[in-house]
């Protein structure tokens, strides 16, 4: 059977009648570089492994036994996201940009870790699960945007978000440690939807990225050792254990960590707002910033010590 007659059988059918004409046997028939049936959008910065996945997921086959029938050998190990990722080799993801009929180019712009390769001769398809360190982890993305970019096929799906994609502002949720197999439901706490929205308006300052970096540095300095805002972030904590009791269940971490982000994310955007729009030093002393930016996080003073990690920040760092 040519891909042709695959492909046009495939289109015949409609709906779950579709996927049932694409059989494991039919599957390896197709020859090495047709180009697949079934087209499934990757999610922004998607983990290579989960994209791999949820294709498999719509042809119902498992992920060996896609990568086997497109010709891919895998060579090392065995793993599942968030704790391991797939590399493939530059003629690996070359095959595999045809099987997903997405334009290779187009699919390492959304898949961080596929190689971009320009050279024809690499011709080496394997892939390799490689194992990754907690601070590389993917995070779960939205359930509803994953089932709705997979045709329903599945509603699992692991991704690299930035700092300002932490919350999806649609369906409210969010996952702000890869230790979380579920997302966390926020849609109780809608001030985190806001703050998704300031914290894109706080993208057009040059300075965004190096604000929002010291503030989330300063904020949970404060949440670690119970400083300024412990009583507003308890509040915070309880309302998201009282609808994600999966947060108490994960392993051996404890709620108030694995949402720490989360809990701290509406005065992280708030102080790094504030850090971007503070008048320079040279007009302002630090008790007049401090001032200001307790006012902004709706604080009545921020009296800290003189180890303060904001406090000293404005004194000694800021120019
Ligand atoms: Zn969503």
């Amino acid at each position: 059977m040519s891909p042709t007659d695959v492909a046009a059988r495939a289109a015949a059918g409609a709906g779950t009648a579709q996927r049932s004409v694409v059989t494991t046997g039919a599957w390896h028939r197709i020859p090495l570089t047709a180009p697949g049936v079934f087209r499934v959008r990757p999610l922004p910065r998607e983990a290579t492994a989960s994209y791999v996945q949820r294709l498999a997921d719509t042809y119902q086959l498992t992920l060996p036994q896609l990568l086997d029938g497109s010709g891919i050998t895998t060579l090392t190990g065995h793993g599942t996201p968030p704790t391991a990722e797939l590399i493939l080799t530059p003629g690996a993801a070359r095959r595999f940009a045809v099987l997903a009929r997405t334009p290779l180019p187009q699919l390492t712009c959304a898949l961080p870790h596929l190689p971009l390769s320009d050279t024809a001769h690499d011709t080496e398809a394997a892939a390799n699960w490689k194992r990754l360190d907690a601070g590389q982890q993917p995070v779960r993305a939205c359930t509803l945007c994953t089932r709705h970019r997979s045709q329903n096929a599945t509603d699992t799906a692991w991704i690299h978000p930035p700092p300002h994609q932490l919350v999806c502002p649609r369906h409210h949720q969010a996952a702000p440690d890869p230790r979380l197999t579920s997302t966390v439901r926020t849609r109780d706490v809608p001030e985190l939807a806001a703050t998704h929205h300031a914290h894109q308006r706080l993208l057009r300052h040059p300075r965004a990225v190096t604000a929002w970096i010291t503030a989330r540095a300063i904020t949970t300095r404060w949440y670690d050792h119970q400083q300024h805002l412990t009583h507003r972030w308890h509040t915070r904590l309880n309302q998201l254990r009282a609808t994600n009791p999966h947060m108490t269940t994960t392993g051996s971490a404890s709620p108030a960590l694995l949402a720490r982000d989360l809990i701290t994310y509406p005065e992280t955007v708030t102080l790094a707002r504030a850090l971007t729009t503070l008048p320079s030093r040279r007009h302002h002393d630090t008790d007049d910033s401090l001032a200001l930016i307790a006012h902004q996080l709706g604080l009545p003073r921020l009296a800290g010590n003189a180890n303060d990690p904001l406090r000293v920040f404005l004194t000694h760092t800021r120019h």
